[in-house]
């Protein structure tokens, strides 16, 4: 009936998660509010692990893309449910950090890392730099060298495909400012330099193509792509590679008509693909990575508001008023995200009225979706917005400096704060005089 699985209505016609009535859950912990439900987040991690298990004997990772919602709550959750942790900078690194993550388990990504995030990633002894370009292979080196250390690295390659997704999220191709290109040499290039240098270790090859991508057959190409690229280096170098990293990008239900392929079905092509692909080159099938983001922690969260004024303007529209926005939820703002929503506590009445739901900024942009079905809606319901587990409290600012909403994580329907809800003393923290 809903998008995700954990949401339901209860006999007050009130929408739950988790099992939890939401109207609840905004009485106690007051709106805007983050819910999460780590049973849903540990149920998406059982079945990416279970479909490498099933489909490639085990041989693989699945890697949390922490980006999509980091706080210490979810690394340990994906920690205790055995998964691999990605980050992308010094700040998420430290998350992991901070509960203990394992860092042979570590990816650290991105295209500009610094010289104390490299120094921090050393140190800490991440399992896997991904090396984004040739200065930063350079920089990583000699940072190894003067530590007596070697940096296990893999090559973020541009496999060159077209995801068919919004093009902010799409970052296989060749424009692109990740990655090595393939076409022009780069990529041979730089894996002939780490063969000469004494403080990397070159494991193997990653790539990501986009984001909410549906269809299975660009996952199945940059497959393709990367191992005759893998058995292009063989016979070049004569070095073996032996792990290749596949990238996330697995596309989730955010509205009703939305059809994403299931976990299952993406391991049992891509697997056959690599198995194939590899027979064909005489090479020897790779460990692999997946490093789903989004469809883990997505489908897991909502968000619930309050409504404020509503403002009907005669044959033009509806705005509906919430006390959050942007400022926690900025994905319509940047790509037009379409979300669906409803009116928590009627949630068992049809959706008989068209509406744009306006966040509380400065900005005319500050919307959080245009022309919903919604419920006969008033001032002082709850409106909860569906999916927005990933890419929300992740990319949440402070813009007109609104407090950042809290995180409630419920386990078995069980409710905790796993993220505080910022105070006024927060905003000006780090003010000076
Ligand atoms: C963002 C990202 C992911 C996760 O993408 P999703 O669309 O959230 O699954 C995985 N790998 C890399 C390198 C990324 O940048």
């Amino acid at each position: 009936m809903f998008v995700s699985d954990c949401l339901g209505v209860n006999s007050l016609g009130h929408l739950t998660i988790g099992g939890r009535d939401t109207v609840e859950l905004a009485q106690t912990y007051g709106t805007p509010l983050y819910v999460m439900d780590e049973n849903e987040i540990r149920r998406a991690c059982e079945s990416y692990r279970e479909s490498i298990n099933k489909y490639y004997s085990g041989r693989g990772l699945v890697t949390y893309a922490s980006k999509a919602f980091c706080c210490k709550a979810v690394c340990k959750v994906a920690m205790e449910e055995q998964l691999g942790l990605d980050v992308v900078s010094i700040g998420e690194l430290y998350t992991a950090q901070s509960v203990g993550f394992p860092a042979e388990r570590i990816f650290f990504h991105g295209n500009n890392k610094t010289v104390q995030e490299l120094q921090a990633a050393i140190e800490y002894g991440v399992g896997q730099i991904v090396v984004d370009n040739l200065t930063e292979l350079e920089l990583l080196n000699q940072l190894a060298v003067s530590q007596g250390k070697m940096a296990k690295i893999l090559f973020r390659i541009k496999p060159g495909i077209d995801a068919h997704t919004h093009d902010f999220v799409r970052t296989g191709q060749i424009d692109s400012k990740f990655g090595f290109a393939l076409e022009t040499g780069e990529a041979m290039q730089a894996v002939k330099e780490a063969a000469g240098m004494k403080g990397v270790h070159l494991l193997g090859m990653h790539c990501h193509i986009g984001s909410q991508i549906f269809d299975i057959e660009p996952f199945e190409h940059a497959a393709e792509v990367m191992i005759s690229f893998m058995a292009d280096v063989k016979a070049e170098t004569g070095l073996e590679l032996e792990m290749l990293d596949l990238g996330g990008g697995f596309g989730i239900k955010y509205l009703p008509e939305h059809d994403p392929v299931a976990y299952d079905q993406y391991m049992q092509r891509v697997s056959e693909t690599v198995k194939k692909a590899c027979a064909a080159r005489s090479f020897k099938t790779p460990f692999i990575v997946i490093e789903p983001g989004r469809s883990i922690a997505g489908p897991a969260g909502i968000t619930l508001y309050t409504v404020g004024a509503i403002k009907e303007i005669p044959n033009v529209r509806t705005y509906v008023s919430i006390d959050g926005g942007m400022g926690d939820n900025p994905r319509y703002a940047l790509y037009k995200s379409e979300y669906e929503a409803l009116v928590a506590n009627k949630a068992s009445q049809p959706k008989t009225h068209t509406v744009t739901i306006a966040g509380k900024c400065c900005e005319s942009g500050d919307l959080i979706g245009e022309n919903m079905p919604l419920q006969d809606v008033r001032v002082g319901d709850i409106i909860a917005v569906l999916a927005t587990g990933a890419y929300n409290y992740s990319m949440a600012s402070n813009y007109n400096r609104i407090p950042k909403p809290p995180v409630v994580m419920l386990k078995d329907g069980e409710a905790r704060v796993v993220v505080k809800r910022e105070t006024l003393e927060d905003i000006v923290r780090n003010d000076m005089l």
